[in-house]
């Protein structure tokens, strides 16, 4: 049962609205059954005007009407809104979501600028609830009524959401990734178009970094003062290629034991999290999909699996050199921004972190 009634709704912003990862925040934040979009920023120039006029709207459905007639704001500290969503360009994130959480709004972002400090958690909802925690510690650093929360980079959530169980019920003991990512990463207008057809580019400016870094730091725990980091070996190859959403991610790993491939399957398909047992309103059925086809997971057929808020598991087979290897694939726009970001404040609003 979805965990609805009782539930006051909360204003929120979205920061960045007009921009890839903005619009996908409109879209899964219109009619949202605890959350009413309350402001829309954008860049200066903009200000003032109304949505609808100032958006290269890129999704397939329409704007929703109630926020096309918005009128843009520029990102400032006394947004009307509790909660802040961002899809900000790292500069104006680096400028506006510490203050905004000084000036007591919540913010959920998407944005690499916080990720990585000491006292900032870095949720995947279903993998690391217990990292939010750090917020009293951060609130009591930095004297600040507000908070900041942030999800990862889209290709490590897509990697972590599937490497978690696996991670749980064997460890990790080394792994190696490599990713073929769609265009829609790279924000809007992103890739020149001829650049991108008829192509792939192997390289993707700090990703195989932030890969890295933010899986070891949502598979590692808050020990009530510090994140501590999993530790093993992990190498990343972060490829961009010719897709319009869905980034696909080929693993190979050495788990401890080196189970079977039926108890690597039927532990990813057992796998639940904390949004599943509480009903989240955005939280999918089942996290991971494990499919048995042997031309699957797909960009096209497979990213909108549970509203895109799945990850899609196909082609788990032996590796000759580590053990184990597997495909993954998931939505870069929803698991891996916008509708990470919305299950987290869910999360947090359920357990009581953001006030009553
Ligand atoms: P994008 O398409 O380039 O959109 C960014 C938007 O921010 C632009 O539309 C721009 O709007 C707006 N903006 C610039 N300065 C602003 C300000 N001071 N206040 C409010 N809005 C401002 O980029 P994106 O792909 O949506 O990415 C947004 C953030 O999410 C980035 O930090 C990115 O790294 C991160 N992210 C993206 C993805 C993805 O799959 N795309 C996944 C995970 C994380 P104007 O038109 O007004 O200039």
């Amino acid at each position: 049962m979805p965990h609805t009634t009782g539930v006051r709704k909360r204003k929120v912003a979205v920061l960045g609205a007009s921009g890839t990862v903005g619009q996908r925040f409109i879209s899964l934040l219109a009619g949202h059954p605890w959350f009413e979009i309350s402001a829309l920023t954008t860049s200066d120039a903009k200000a003032g005007k109304r949505y609808g006029d100032v958006t290269p709207w890129l999704l397939g459905e329409d704007m929703p009407p109630e926020v096309a007639d918005m009128r843009v704001e520029t990102t400032r500290g006394d947004l009307d809104a509790e909660i802040c969503f961002s899809a900000l360009p790292s500069e104006a994130a680096e400028e506006w979501e510490a203050a905004l959480a000084k000036a007591g709004h919540h913010v959920f972002s998407n944005v690499k600028t916080h990720r990585m400090d000491d006292d900032v958690p870095l949720i995947l909802a279903e993998v690391n609830p217990e990292h939010a925690n750090a917020l009293d510690v951060q609130r009591r650093n930095r004297g600040w009524t507000g908070s900041i929360v942030t999800n990862g980079n889209c290709s490590a959530i897509t990697f972590t959401l599937a490497a978690a169980p696996l991670h749980l019920a064997f460890g990790i003991e080394q792994v190696v990734v490599t990713t073929l990512q769609a265009l829609s990463g790279a924000g809007y207008p992103g890739v020149p178009s001829l650049d991108a057809l008829d192509n792939v580019i192997p390289f993707i400016g700090e990703e195989e970094e932030k890969m890295e870094q933010e899986t070891k730091k949502f598979l590692g725990s808050w020990d009530g003062t510090s994140f501590k980091d999993a530790e093993f070996p992990f190498s990343a190859h972060c490829n961009r290629v010719s897709v319009r959403d869905g980034h696909t991610v080929t693993v190979s790993a050495a788990l401890r034991g080196r189970p079977g491939l039926r108890e690597v399957t039927l532990a990813m398909r057992a796998f639940k999290g904390r949004p599943q047992q509480l009903g989240l309103p955005s939280a999918p059925k089942q996290p991971i999909v494990v499919r048995d086809e042997q031309d699957r997971p797909q960009p096209m057929r497979d990213r909108m699996a549970g509203n895109g808020m799945s990850v899609v598991v196909g082609r788990v087979r032996e590796d000759p050199v580590l053990g184990l290897k597997f495909v993954v694939l998931g939505h870069n726009t929803i698991r891996g921004a916008a509708g990470a970001s919305v299950l987290n404040a869910e999360l947090l609003a359920a357990e009581g972190c953001l006030g009553a």
